[in-house]
């Protein structure tokens, strides 16, 4: 079955709902049993049935057969972040003494765990070039435990190269780990050696900013319970309503998708032709060097890119920005509106590889909006950096 169908069943069981098309949405702590012995049974096996609501509702088991079917994966873990997705993955195979490759690519807030938490509990992390391929191999230590990818790269779009990373590190006993987020329904993690994957569900699968959500899927019942039982031991326990809401995005995802990549694409293309700009980064460009190993990996792409301007003063760059009718200031992304945010300066953090481009650097998100009309909007800005007011 073609991914487009899959996403219309997934999670879906008319027949145990009185033929309602959707799951019932369980707002649930408590969970009745009906005898002490019904109690003590469901204890034996914690994550299976429906025991106590942090453990998971009809509601979650629904959301998460579903993400594990986008994933082609075999059981989710479903997450009340992206955030706490990562955190929540990374925690389950690490303890004090291990060794983690991180790519230097990494979101943001997935350093700054690295950093701040992992480094705190003996946990040391070396962030390695999202460009290493089978390189990375020279970076294993007999302590690395984990190497974790993301795809392409947060802010900067490099495209990894997810087979020769993945088999450098089982040679070496090491899981691989991905940040599947940008590649949400285009990128098929199992498929190209990942073990865990991670998404922030928070963007394409609820589509509409208006819910916090994550899942992590994986490929066989020993890591999903490994996952699982770090998940439940932290309390990252979606909310029944963001769940609900995960699953109704899931329905349009793909149509959203394929709508808003080729906006972003045509807009690319036109950026690229545009005297303001220095580069375009997006994979499903010909001109990206990602462009290669993108094409052989993923089955397309989403309206996330970056674009880096020529030199500007910084207040004709805000003028630009400030004065978009579409494009709002805003962080996130994959909802159904368009989005733009500063990405240079302090905001680019890397440590194994150099990012300094000469000009500001920005990175865009192409919403439903016509894309005629975005374009437009994109020229009266580059009309506001030439001659702010
Ligand atoms: C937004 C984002 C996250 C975190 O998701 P939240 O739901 O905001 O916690 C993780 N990874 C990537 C690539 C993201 O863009």
């Amino acid at each position: 079955m073609k991914k487009e169908s899959q996403l219309i069943h997934a999670g879906r069981h008319p027949e145990r709902q009185f033929g309602a098309v959707n799951p019932p949405v369980y707002h649930a702590s408590t969970i009745l049993h009906a005898s002490v012995a019904a109690m003590e049974s469901s204890g034996k096996n914690p994550f299976e049935g429906v025991r106590y609501g942090r453990f998971g509702t009809p509601t979650t088991f629904a959301f998460e057969e579903a993400m594990a079917a986008v994933e082609g994966g075999l059981r989710s873990v479903a997450t009340s972040s992206g955030l706490a997705a990562i955190t929540g993955a990374l925690l389950a195979y690490l303890k004090a003494g291990d060794h983690l490759l991180m790519v230097d690519t990494a979101y943001f807030p997935t350093r700054k765990f690295c950093d701040q938490v992992l480094a705190g509990l003996g946990i040391e992390t070396t962030y390695y070039d999202p460009l290493a391929g089978a390189g990375i191999a020279e970076l294993i230590r007999p302590q690395t435990r984990v190497v974790f990818t993301e795809s392409p790269g947060s802010l900067t779009f490099e495209v990894q190269d997810l087979p020769a990373i993945a088999a450098a590190a089982h040679a070496a006993g090491a899981v691989v780990l991905m940040d599947n987020t940008w590649g949400v329904l285009t990128f098929q993690p199992f498929a190209h050696g990942v073990d865990v994957s991670i998404q922030a569900c928070t963007k394409y699968v609820v589509g509409h900013a208006d819910a916090m959500l994550g899942a992590i899927t994986l490929a066989d019942e020993a890591n999903w319970l490994r996952v699982k039982s770090s998940v439940a031991a932290f309390g990252h326990s979606p909310g029944a309503d963001e769940l609900f809401l995960g699953l109704r995005g899931l329905r349009t995802l793909s149509t959203r998708l394929a709508r808003q990549a080729e906006t972003a694409l045509s807009l690319c293309r036109w950026l690229e032709t545009r005297p303001e700009v220095e580069r375009v980064l997006y994979p499903a460009l010909p001109s990206d060097p990602g462009h290669a190993l993108w094409k052989r990996d993923f089955t397309g792409a989403c309206g996330l890119f970056g674009v880096i301007l020529k030199p500007a003063a910084k207040a004709a760059v805000d003028a630009m920005l400030d004065g978009y009718r579409h494009f709002g200031l805003g962080f996130s992304w994959g909802g159904f509106e368009s989005l733009v945010i500063p990405t240079g300066g302090h905001s680019i953090i890397r440590t194994a590889t150099r990012w300094a481009p000469a000009g500001p650097s920005l990175r865009y998100h192409a919403g439903l909006e016509d894309a005629a009309d975005l374009q437009a909007d994109l020229e009266e800005g580059f009309a506001r950096l030439a001659r702010p007011a």
